[in-house]
Order: structure tokens, then sequence, then C-alpha cells
């Protein structure tokens, strides 16, 4: 029975069973009610490999995993879906999305069977005043959300929604919208943005593709003042990312895998910390570094 269809059959029942009623709505709003407050993570996801492989990386997302509240439903700001506005997922099953090609079929074969969360979705959409949040009923999970998350919750047994990146808007149009959600962390929501903090493909060294730590000196540069900035809570600084010089100009020629960083950061409040994981270079020009905000 779908939940249309039960809230129907519940408005069926006679009066004697207002209070079973009550009961049973409340149990199905629960999932957004009044929780302590969820961690927030940034996770850098790199190559698509990462989902099926045993690595420092995917043992790095798993043990994150570990430390977590178990959420009622994950949001996920993925650097692969960019859209003209913004959007949240809506359908009750997302499909597996598999927007890469050149990958072992072993990496086509990976499902990723989440429901989805239309309430949640809704929630997003009430929840934001910014802008006017469309319900997608196209996307899905992408590998931006599905290979990390895949290793946080192996069962698949938490519902996921992608909240999509508008390409038309500055960065702080992000970290302003970002903040609107503060409020879904206390109702068991887990935040993740998922993208890379230093992220050019283009200048990937392929004769190095598997040494872990090696970067380029631009792309340890950018790296080590994004983490200055990160832990010193200079996020304009970080905003401001297309002032900041060469360094940063090479480590983001695109923004898209550098702004769910931004939407991280924002939902920080002043009281709480920001724990680094996975902060290791990969192949010259690209940085795995991870975040936990709790
Ligand atoms: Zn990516």
């Amino acid at each position: 029975m779908n939940r249309k269809t039960f809230l129907k059959t519940l408005s069926l029942l006679p009066l004697t069973a207002t209070a079973m009623k009550l009961n049973v709505l409340n149990t199905l709003t629960e999932p957004f009610g009044t929780t302590e407050k969820m961690p927030v993570l940034f996770l850098g996801h790199g190559s698509p490999m990462n989902a099926i492989e045993e690595n420092e990386f995917s043992k790095g997302w798993k043990t994150a995993g570990a430390t977590l509240p178990k959420p009622n439903a994950i949001l996920c700001v993925s650097a692969h879906w960019e859209t003209r506005g913004t959007f949240v997922t809506a359908m009750e099953k997302p499909p597996t999305i598999h927007d890469f090609g050149g990958f072992p079929k072993a990496l086509f074969d990976v499902q990723y069977p989440a429901p989805g969360s239309p309430e949640l979705a809704n929630e997003v959409k009430t929840t934001v005043s910014k802008t006017e949040i469309g319900l997608d009923d196209k996307w899905g999970l992408d590998h931006g959300a599905w290979s990390v998350i895949k290793h946080l919750y192996p069962n698949a047994d938490v519902p996921v929604i992608q909240l999509s990146l508008d390409y038309s808007q500055p960065a702080q149009y992000h970290y302003d919208l970002a903040k609107q959600l503060s409020s879904l962390r206390k109702k068991g929501v887990l935040i993740i943005g998922s993208g890379n903090m230093v992220h050019n493909l283009g200048m990937v060294a392929w004769d190095r593709l598997n040494e872990t730590g090696y970067a380029y000196d631009w792309a340890a540069e950018a790296s080590e003042k994004m983490k200055k900035y990160i832990l010193t809570n200079d996020h304009q600084q970080l905003i401001n990312f297309k002032s900041q010089g060469n360094a940063f100009d090479l480590a983001i020629p695109t923004p898209e895998h550098y702004l769910p960083l931004l939407y991280t950061l924002a939902l920080k409040e002043e009281n709480e910390k920001v724990n680094l994981f996975n902060d290791k270079a990969m192949a010259g020009s690209l940085t795995m570094t991870s975040l936990k905000i709790s």
C-alpha cells in the first residue's frame, strides 16, 4: 500500500479509531520530526572506481559512516547534477545513473536501490525561500551520490534525494541557499556535499594515476590554502575563489566539483568542529580531502 492509499484508508476509519489514527499519522510524519542535530559531510569522491574498490578512500568513508547517527534521510548535493534553476529529486524510487564512460562492466552493474523521499523533497521546497525549488522526476542518483553513499550505507536502507547545482548562479548564491537547509539537520537529515576541492581532469598526471599523495605544486598550494580558510572559518575567501590567484584558477577550472564544499561549509555553526579525512592528493591534479562537521 502506498502512502496515498494508506492515508485515504485512514480517512475512512470510524471516529472511534481517532486515537489510533493519530498515532499512525505521527509515525508517518516522524521521519522529519525533531532529532539531534545531524553532522554534515563533504566527500571528495574522485574516480567512480572508488565505488567498487576497497582502498584507503573507501575505507575512510566507511569509517566516517560508522561514526554517524543513522539518518532519517540523506540530501546530497553532487557535482554531477547541474541544472538551470534548482531542483530536488522527488521520485519514490530513484534510478542508479551510470553517468560516465570507459569504465569496466562491474561499475555499470552497480545498483544502489535506496528509496527516494518525496516527503523530504517537499520539505526542502517548503524550507527554502531563496528560490523556487523544482520537484524533479527524471534524474535519480548519479555517481557523485551513489559511489560514496554506498560505502556509508551499504544496505541502501536510508532514503536519498539529490539537490541540483544551478550553473547560472555565483558561489555566494549556493552558500546562501545552503544556509536555508540548516533546519533539516535537526530533522534527522544528513546533508552531504560530494565533489572534489581540487579537480582538474585536463591536467591529470596519467603516468602517475594511481599514485596516492602526488600533487602538482599548484594543487598542493591550493589545497593548503583551502584547508587554512576552512579551519579558520574564513568562508568568504572560499566563496571568492575566483580572486585567489593562479593556484585556485588551476584547481577550479570549472566550479561544479568545488561548489558542494560551499554547501557543506555554509551549514557549519559557530560552536562546531571540522574534521578532515581522506586528506590526500591523487594523480597530481585532484584532492580527495573530505570533511565532517559536527
Ligand atoms: Zn566527479
